[in-house]
């Protein structure tokens, strides 16, 4: 009887005191590292008293929610690559969204038609070609890679990076699985080594005469002119913003969603609706040299300068569904191999 009445009056003081705190802060995990999120994290706090928690994390991310399940202090969270969102919504672990603020600042295809998760910034997957080697205008499309006239000169990174998954479904949504595999197997071709490295490796390869054409993210550039080492490799390639024939450049984003049981969920409809005004995309997007996408903003003058470009619009969602093929063609073509 006593123990039953000191437990009920423990449970009564926790709550007391865990609710107000619980109403003044919002609980992020995030993929993306602190340098990207603080400046928003503390502009975010600075207009709304919200603090904000941030756990980062290198990976698991999925396994950590399951575990936690219900009791789980994360309300929302922050990551790159539609596979990633797109995994973190199949295992139920994110609820819908209805917001018309998001709706307004984030692009149709940059977010879930089920409202699951919402882009912040875009990077474009492109083409780095040498200065010397390859004339101006000699690529313009993404199918143009598999043209023999590549052969030996182009340099990637492995087939199944994610970062290549995303563009091979892209491929599978233009031109069909079996088109898809036709192009891996015309690129593999034509690959100057096997696949290797990350995406700046591929561009240090161009600079030091290995091939004459890379695909990277467009951010990398940025990041090898603002590092001492890297800047040679920057200033040996043009930036190419390939096209598929029949559509726009490939685009990824970096993305944001509220966990299914988010204990702060007003703060964290805030913290969304912060991060996708105009405001914090610039911001965001500046401190990665990505594209904020929020109507009328614009990415930073030094990215700019690489160049326009008309993204493919194909909702992103609707490529994270050719993910599972995309890995198929790859590993049946033995595109690293
Ligand atoms: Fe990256």
């Amino acid at each position: 009887m006593f123990d039953a009445l000191k437990t009920t009056t423990f449970a009564a003081a926790a709550l007391a005191i865990a609710t107000p705190v619980l109403a003044d802060e919002v609980n992020v995990y995030s993929y993306r590292q602190p340098e990207l999120i603080k400046p928003l994290t503390d502009a975010f706090t600075a207009e709304t008293g919200v603090k904000v928690n941030v756990a980062y994390l290198n990976k698991g991310m999925i396994e950590r929610l399951q575990s936690e399940g219900d009791r789980s202090p994360a309300d929302v969270v922050l990551t790159v690559d539609i596979s990633r969102l797109a995994a973190v919504v199949a295992a139920g672990l994110t609820q819908p969204v209805e917001s018309a603020t998001l709706t307004a600042n984030v692009p149709a295809q940059y977010r879930d038609p089920d409202n699951q998760w919402y882009g912040l910034t875009t990077r474009a997957r492109i083409v780095y070609a040498s200065k010397d080697r390859v004339a101006e205008g000699e690529i313009t499309t993404y199918e143009d890679l598999a043209d023999p006239k590549w052969k030996g000169r182009i340099c990637t990174r492995s087939g199944t990076h994610a970062y290549n998954i995303a563009l091979t479904s892209a491929m599978i949504e233009h031109h069909g699985l079996e088109g898809a595999k036709t192009w891996l197997e015309g690129i593999k071709a034509n690959l100057a080594r096997k696949p290797q490295g990350n995406d700046r490796a591929q561009v240090k390869a161009i600079w030091a005469g290995e091939c004459d054409v890379s695909i990277g993210n467009t951010y990398y550039m940025g990041k090898m002119l603002a590092d001492e080492e890297q800047k040679a490799w920057a200033d040996s390639v043009n930036v190419v913003f390939p096209t598929f024939e029949d559509a726009g450049t490939h685009v990824n984003i970096s993305g944001v969603a509220m966990t299914k049981s988010s204990p702060n969920k007003d703060n964290a409809l805030k913290f969304m609706e912060f991060l996708t005004s105009p405001q914090a995309q610039e911001i965001y997007a500046k401190a990665n040299f990505e594209y904020p996408i929020a109507p009328g903003t614009k990415a930073d003058p030094l990215v700019e300068g690489w160049g326009s470009f008309t993204a493919d619009d194909t909702n992103l969602m609707t490529l994270a569904g050719h993910r599972s093929d995309a890995l198929k063609i790859t590993e049946e073509v033995d595109f690293d191999g």
